[in-house]
């Protein structure tokens, strides 16, 4: 078996990205871009750093524009995925929100937009995307998960949150189970703090910086950048023998 570094590469593989016109997303698609991969993004808005990266590669890069919680969305963007490319090797669930708050005032509709979002469009998407990487007998799903799937954050408070990205975890090993057989690969990534818009406005509070960055072993914030290295791995055929896996990556925030 070859094991040369040419595995860790994507060349010829078409990957789906939610959420790629900034933060991890965006981090994720150059990095896939730069590995072989032609990319399809999705988000509700297109941003300038979106605009160059389809600019500057128009053949390695496309974009269609869709809020994952609308309910033609993941036939959508699947269906223009394969349109475009004409096949889905990698899915990437990487879309997502969080909201902060008490959990005795936590109210139904942003409970539900919650999990609208980061559990149930996953879900969705994944459910459309795994049906042409069936009749290819391959693929690979990495779903965003966090830290915040393992461990009550703090200060902030955010009960939605965590209860989604925990539910992300499960059903990546449900999924890992279910289609370990048939040549698909399902993993997660579970990122520590990292700076992006999610986290810009606690970064920028006096009160949760000092308290994020304390407990933080590394005592440093991670990039996106840091975050697309490890979706590269999990993609690729590097991971070959990796399925059912929570690749954390925090900085050794969970370690204690
Ligand atoms: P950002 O807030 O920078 O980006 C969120 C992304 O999700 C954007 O691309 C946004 O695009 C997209 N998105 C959100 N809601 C929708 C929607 N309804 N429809 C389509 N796209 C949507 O966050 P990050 O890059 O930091 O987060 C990316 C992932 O990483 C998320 O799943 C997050 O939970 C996870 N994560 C982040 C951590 C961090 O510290 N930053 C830590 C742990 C996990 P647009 O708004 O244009 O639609």
């Amino acid at each position: 078996m070859s094991m040369g570094l040419e595995q860790f590469r994507l060349d010829g593989k078409i990957a789906l990205i939610t959420g790629g016109n900034r933060g991890i997303g965006l981090a994720i698609a150059k990095l896939f871009g730069e590995a072989g991969a032609r990319c399809m993004l999705t988000s509700r808005s297109e941003t300038p750093a979106l605009k160059d990266l389809l600019a500057t590669d128009p053949d390695r890069y496309a974009w269609v524009q869709a809020d994952v919680n609308d309910e033609d969305a993941p036939a959508r963007i699947v269906a223009a995925t394969l349109e475009r490319f004409g096949r889905l090797d990698v899915l990437v669930n990487n879309a997502g929100v969080a909201e902060h708050g008490d959990f005795h005032d936590f109210d139904d509709e942003r409970m539900h937009y919650i999990f609208d979002t980061n559990l149930i469009a996953p879900f969705r998407i994944a459910r459309e995307a795994i049906r042409p990487m069936l009749e290819q007998g391959s693929g690979s799903v990495v779903n965003i998960g966090s830290i915040s799937g393992l461990v009550a954050n703090k200060p902030q408070l955010q009960v939605a949150y965590n209860s989604s990205k925990a539910a992300i975890h499960t059903m990546t090993l449900t999924m890992a189970f279910e289609y370990a057989g048939r040549g698909i690969r399902v993993n997660a990534l579970a990122p520590g703090y990292v700076v992006s818009d999610m986290t810009a406005g606690g970064i920028a509070n006096e009160e949760w910086n000092p308290v994020w960055t304390a407990n933080t072993p590394m005592g440093r914030f991670g990039q996106p950048e840091e975050m697309a290295s490890c979706a590269l791995f999990l993609a690729s055929d590097a991971a070959s023998y990796v399925t059912g896996a929570l690749l954390v990556a925090d900085g050794g925030y969970t370690t204690h």
